[in-house]
């Protein structure tokens, strides 16, 4: 295993983190596969990975409880644990305390390594931590032992990324969904690099986009077939991470031992350098070939919204465009179904065209709207 450097902090930590939230189940995702699943992380850690992510809500609140039995007989000694207090169920300042305490029970332990507050944007940055003083109760936990390390994961745009980061001088760590194709998405690789300058470690989650970038399609492998060098997909977008100085760590959410097995090879040959300038450029041009795909040109600048009728134009959009990009109508029509409130759906779109004189891409929503719903519907 290779290690990294954890920003300013005085900790080395595994190029790979185990993340707890895609682990083996029945099929139902509440229900994990127990003893595959302690099986999985053990193995990892039995081979050099010191570090596991899960959170609150993975596998309906079942994360914790099983991360927590697999790291007895002694595996919690030989790990950073890191965990996330759930934002959106914090109503006041005593949510935060007690959200905390039962996370310390369900983990069968006294502290947490790093803890996170859950996925922040703008809105929960402003309406939940400012507005509670959240900041305030982590540090009364840090204080007290419960946590070592606070940080925060991001699901935003950048400039709300620039607005958190600088808006509290104590963050120790953050956690950024990055990968070769969301240079310019989130956080994106300006944020990546603004967190490093302030030595702040940044922990990588989605690196291979939802695990769209395990299996790309055809053009895409073709060139992958010509670079001299080979590499598995995967492999190529989490070797894209590690040869970045900036990034401390990567997470993958792990299905299955071969999966583990996997990451282990990969990040037991990573570091920053492995990758050459022609592997950098065939990564270039897969992210052009990937981008000629997109079908409409929305940036995703919500200068449309409001919209009246309620339809969240760029979430539309994005996953429209991610579905041909990455020939994956079947996992969209599943988000478009199952993530996507009836009301926010293209289908709820009456043609009114007032946010067409809005966007500066002039994209003719309306009629785009009928054809979206039509794919993923
Ligand atoms: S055209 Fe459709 S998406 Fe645009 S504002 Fe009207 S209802 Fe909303
Ligand atoms: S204004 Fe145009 S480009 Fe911007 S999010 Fe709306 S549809 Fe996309």
């Amino acid at each position: 295993m290779r290690y990294r450097k954890f920003g300013k902090l005085d900790v080395m930590v595994s190029a790979l983190g185990f993340g707890a939230m895609r682990l083996p189940t029945d099929g139902n995702p509440h229900n994990i596969l127990e003893e595959e699943a302690i099986k999985m992380i053990r193995t990892a850690i039995d081979e050099g990975v010191n570090y596991v992510d899960t959170a609150y809500p993975y596998h309906g609140g079942n994360s914790e409880i099983l991360t927590g039995k697999a790291l007895k007989d002694g595996y919690r000694e030989k790990v950073y644990l890191a965990t996330k207090s759930p934002t959106w169920l914090i109503h006041n300042p005593e949510d935060f305390d007690r959200l905390l305490e039962e996370q310390l029970n369900k983990l069968q332990t006294d502290y947490i390594d790093f803890y996170l507050l859950h996925s922040l944007s703008q809105e929960t940055w402003e309406n939940v931590i400012l507005k509670h003083k959240i900041l305030e109760r982590a540090e009364a936990a840090k204080s007290s032992g419960k946590i070592k390390y606070l940080g925060f994961s991001f699901h935003d745009q950048a400039e709300a990324f620039t607005t958190i980061l600088d808006g509290y001088d104590k963050w120790d760590f953050c956690q950024i969904q990055y990968n070769y194709m969301d240079i310019e998405n989130q956080a994106g690789m300006k944020g990546l690099k603004h967190a490093a300058a302030k030595g702040i470690g940044v922990v990588i989650m989605e690196p291979l986009l939802g695990g769209r970038l395990a299996n790309p399609p055809a053009d895409i492998k073709e060139i992958l077939n010509e670079n001299p060098v080979k590499y598995a997909p995967s492999e190529w977008a989490l070797q894209w991470l590690w040869n970045q100085t900036e990034v401390s760590l990567v997470l993958s959410g792990m299905s299955n031992m071969e999966q583990v097995q996997e990451n282990i090879t990969a990040a037991s040959r990573s570091g920053v350098g492995l990758l050459g300038d022609e592997d950098l450029k065939m990564i270039d041009r897969i992210r052009d070939r990937y981008n000629e795909r997109v079908a409409i040109p929305c940036t995703g600048c919500s200068y449309c919204m409001p919209c009246p009728n309620h339809v969240e134009i760029p979430r539309n959009f994005e996953l429209y465009n991610g579905s041909v990009i990455h020939d994956d109508i079947k996992g969209a029509r599943h988000v478009y179904h199952n993530f996507f409130e009836e009301a926010n759906r293209a289908a709820a779109c009456i043609q009114c065209r007032i946010c067409e004189d809005k966007c500066p891409q002039s994209i003719p929503i309306s009629e785009w709207m009928p054809k979206v719903h039509q794919m993923l519907g």
